[in-house]
């Protein structure tokens, strides 16, 4: 008998960075071009990892700037985050860093598991974070660090459709377990 395990996972960052998109990618496996900004969406997903079945209740939310309050939705009952930023925003990044310490001290100063994103990694030319920057980041926290294309998932065909997204999400299972 499988385990059935249930997430809640939260996805935050500035707007327009490509929760939505990132989320939708993973859900749907597509890519769905000029998105209303969201409000708050929740997306439920059965997602098996080995033996295990995990329940996903991923909530991808409006977006966030470094003067928001974090709802206590957002913290309670909460097992881990998606903090996304765009590769092509430096504000975007600086942004993550408060959210991070807001969230931080919501969960009383103890670790919190958290997948730090730079998105939009096919956009290079336009680029204000390197790699680097956002992995130093990441383990400042003991967090893991990846950069993803929402947009390239769809581009890259069959083979490699979701990979990325897909390593982000499954890479956050482990650290919740
Ligand atoms: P959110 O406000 O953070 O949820 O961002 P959205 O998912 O709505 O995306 C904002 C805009 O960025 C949309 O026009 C998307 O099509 C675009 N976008 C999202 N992800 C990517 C990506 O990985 N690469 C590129 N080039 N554009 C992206």
């Amino acid at each position: 008998m499988p385990l059935v395990r249930y997430r809640k996972v939260v996805i935050l960052g500035y707007r327009s960075v490509g929760k939505t998109s990132l989320a939708h990618q993973f859900v749907e496996g597509e890519f769905v071009e000029g998105y209303d900004p969201t409000v708050e969406n929740t997306y439920s997903k059965i997602v098996t990892l080995g033996k295990d079945e995990f329940h996903l209740h991923l909530v991808d939310t409006a977006g966030q700037d470094e003067y928001s309050i974090l709802p206590y939705s957002f913290i309670i009952g909460v097992h881990g985050y998606v903090l996304v930023y765009s590769v092509t925003s430096l504000h975007s990044f600086q942004v993550i860093e408060s959210l991070y310490q807001k969230l931080h001290e919501g969960h009383g100063k103890t670790r919190v598991p958290v997948v730090l994103v730079g998105n939009k990694a096919d956009l290079s030319p336009e680029r204000e974070v390197q790699a680097v920057e956002g992995k130093k980041l990441a383990e400042s926290w003991g967090a893991t660090f990846m950069e993803s294309s929402a947009r390239e998932n769809q581009v890259l065909g069959l083979k490699t459709r979701r990979v990325v997204v897909i390593a982000v999400f499954s890479l956050l299972y482990c650290l919740v377990v």
